[in-house]
């Protein structure tokens, strides 16, 4: 093992951003050390990421799975564990960087227990950061733990943000695909299916996050990641629409200075960046061909049609108790959408509906991030009994 071996948790394995980790580190096993990975019901994947990456642990969150996960890795030196309560057990143990690739508010317990142990967390799991910015970041800063932005938007301006001379920036600008219903009329969208949304047009990703994409919900929950991530005012934050997805994000200096990071729509590079940080790592992902683009496109978003936008900036008009309700709604929206319940244009009235019949609240400890999670959770739930 050389120096700069990390070692490393991967909460979430199973993923999307799981599968890409795993690559990531698959291509340069010499540079990392796995400790543990983790998923929710997946035994068989779990166990087979846990072999292929040589991992001191696997955990199983359904704990019903025990035994499964217990067969499936028997023969093997890696140990072996399940519930939610290991899952936030061993998410505290020392480790140089926590991969936080769990979907939806479910990782932030596991979040909040790595800032115990964890020198750094690479933070994919967008949802913890907008339903508790305000506690993770300070957290993290608390207890000194650094916190690498994966989403590849927020990785994009990672790498071009002059932290040092945050007064010299202008604006950020959030790039979006405009995801696979950009040029649909509002008319259109009223049929669209579980399965057409699922289907982006330039990431392969998890179901939440692909319906999120073609909501736009996606880039809603990206302005108040970027909000708490980089401590930016909402009027300092844009987004474009750019179909090819090869510009992740840009930074305007006052100057008139443009900084941007390109890449093929690949997570592995972001990943590989957060992995490698304050290095950088080769990546086994696609790299950009320059032949084969022909045009880097960009189109204002429009607000009518995806008024998901809208909606992100009046949430961080009112505070982080209307992103926590926003979030929760949206989660179980989507859920009930995928479930085929409910339509795809319901997803937005179930949040609008929950952002008005919530009230204010103060959110300064993760009990109260629970408990006002469940309490939005239940009013979206009975928005969606009154529409069915
Ligand atoms: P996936 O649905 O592909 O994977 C989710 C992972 O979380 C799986 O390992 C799953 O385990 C685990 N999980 C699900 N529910 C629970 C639970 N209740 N408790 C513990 N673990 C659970 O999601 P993605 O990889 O697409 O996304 C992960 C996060 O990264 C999301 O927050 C998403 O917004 C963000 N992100 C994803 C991108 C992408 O390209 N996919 C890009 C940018 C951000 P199991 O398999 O057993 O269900
Ligand atoms: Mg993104």
């Amino acid at each position: 093992m050389s120096d700069d071996t990390k070692t490393i948790s991967i909460l979430g394995v199973t993923g999307s951003i799981g599968s890409s980790t795993s690559k990531v580190i698959l291509s340069a096993p010499e540079q990392f050390n796995v400790q543990n990975v983790t998923a929710h019901s997946n035994v068989d994947e779990l166990a087979k990421k846990a072999i292929a990456l040589r991992a001191k642990r696997a955990i199983i969150s359904d704990e019903q799975y025990y035994n499964d996960l217990k067969t499936a890795l028997s023969g093997t030196n890696i140990e072996v564990a399940a519930g939610k309560n290991s899952l936030i057990e061993f998410a505290e143990e020392p480790v140089d960087v926590t991969m936080a690739a769990v979907v939806g508010i479910a990782g932030l317990e596991p979040v909040m227990a790595a800032m115990k142990g964890s020198s750094a967390i690479a933070v994919a799991n967008k949802e913890p950061l907008v339903s508790a910015g305000e506690l993770v970041l300070d957290t993290a800063k608390k207890s000194g733990v650094k916190i690498l932005p994966v989403d590849s938007e927020h990785n994009a301006i990672f790498q071009v943000l002059d932290e040092k001379r945050r007064n010299l920036i202008k604006r950020i600008i959030l790039t979006a695909s405009g995801g696979p219903f950009r040029e649909y009329t509002l008319e259109q969208m009223v049929d669209i299916t579980p399965q057409q949304a699922v289907k982006h047009p330039n990431w392969s990703m998890g179901a939440k996050i692909s319906v999120d994409s073609a909501t736009m919900m996606n880039k809603a929950l990206e302005i108040i990641e970027a909000y708490y991530l980089f401590d930016m005012p909402a009027n300092q934050i844009d987004v474009i629409i750019h179909p090819q997805s090869i510009i992740h994000s840009m930074v305007e200096y006052i100057d008139g200075s443009v900084l941007s990071q390109m890449g093929a729509s690949d997570m592995c590079t972001p990943i590989a960046y957060a992995l490698g940080w304050p290095n950088r790592i080769k990546t086994p992902g696609d790299t950009l061909d320059f032949q084969t683009i022909s045009k880097l496109e960009f189109y204002e978003p429009d607000f009518e049609r995806f008024r998901s936008l809208k909606l992100a900036y009046a949430c961080l008009e009112k505070g982080q108790w209307a992103c926590a309700a926003f979030n929760a709604a949206n989660e179980v929206a989507v859920a009930a959408f995928l479930d085929g319940r409910i339509g795809f244009l319901d997803i937005l009235r179930i949040n609008e509906d929950t952002l008005e019949q919530t009230e204010k609240t103060e959110l300064n400890d993760l009990n109260s991030v629970i408990e006002f999670d469940k309490l939005a959770r239940d009013r979206a739930e009975r928005y969606i009994h009154s529409l069915i």
